[in-house]
């Protein structure tokens, strides 16, 4: 499932080819998404020039020539794939999970360019592409979601103030989506290691170390995933097909049983349940 930096990495190759580009042609093969993508769709994108390609959260912002806004949000299983015209295409696929190449099925949306066409597939259809008419409904879409944790917003005061008197345990607040943006389950458990706080710790109890700790980690952990992504979508041919998880070095996440990576300790990685979800933490340098 992608999470914040495998979207920073699609938002990063879309911003790079179609950026300043005028959509020809739209082609809506299957409308069925999370929401119906609308008739009025395909007439509404055409003739359109992207002015650039931007990313809050899990979401991809395409802002149009005449002030308006597409939002792509990939879902469960939503790859963008760059098919160009003269070029023959090696790999496709803008992220570095899922098929490398262009499935046969499941390619629900074709945005067509003079160069190169952009294709939406997605065999889950859970992600949705919308049309978002002027910026104060764009941020009216947004409303309903905290600070990603990049933005200035999501300080030691934002974070202590947040946990006063809360019960929950922090894992299940780096997934709170209200709470902050595009943190995932398997970031979750990498920021909580590198911050050295275990999971089922309840948010009242954290110090204002320990928030400036969950503060810097959250970024580091997805800047630093950003990054490899970035690398491991020049190494396509080694993860054929795969998820590109293999490639990624986790410290916890799925890790179960293994000796802990910090230096000096001598712990072991456990998993365990907490709200639904799984987590992992090592069970000596996480307090
Ligand atoms: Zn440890």
């Amino acid at each position: 499932m992608p999470e914040l930096p495998e979207v920073e990495i699609v938002r990063k190759s879309l911003d790079k080819k179609i950026k300043q580009k005028k959509v020809k042609k739209v082609i809506v093969r299957n409308r069925n998404l999370r929401f119906k993508i609308p008739l009025a769709f395909e007439n509404f994108l055409k003739g359109q020039k992207i002015i650039k390609v931007d990313r809050f959260s899990k979401y991809l912002i395409l802002s149009l020539s005449n002030n308006s806004y597409c939002i792509l949000h990939l879902g469960m299983s939503g790859t963008v794939h760059l098919v160009f015209k003269k070029k023959k295409n090696l790999f496709t696929n803008t992220s570095f999970y899922n098929s490398p190449l262009l499935p046969k099925k499941h390619n629900h949306v074709e945005i067509i360019f003079e160069d190169l066409k952009v294709i939406y597939n997605d065999p889950r259809r859970f992600g949705f592409l919308e049309i978002i008419k002027n910026l104060s409904l764009l941020k009216k879409r947004f409303i309903h979601l905290g600070p990603e944790p990049f933005q200035p917003e999501f300080c030691i005061k934002y974070i202590f103030s947040f946990f006063k008197g809360k019960e929950k345990n922090i894992k299940s607040f780096l997934l709170d989506q209200s709470f902050v943006s595009g943190i995932g389950n398997i970031y979750a458990s990498e920021i909580l290691f590198m911050s050295k706080i275990k999971p089922n710790k309840k948010a009242r109890l954290l110090s204002k170390k320990d928030c400036k700790k969950i503060m810097i980690y959250s970024k580091k952990v997805l800047l630093d995933s950003i990054k490899k992504g970035g690398s491991s979508i020049r190494d396509f041919t080694n993860t054929f097909g795969k998820t590109g998880n293999n490639q990624r070095s986790f410290k916890v996440y799925d890790r179960e049983g293994l000796s802990c990576k910090r230096f000096k300790c001598y712990g072991f990685i456990k998993k365990k349940i907490i709200s639904n979800r799984s987590s992992f933490f090592c069970n000596i340098c996480q307090k």
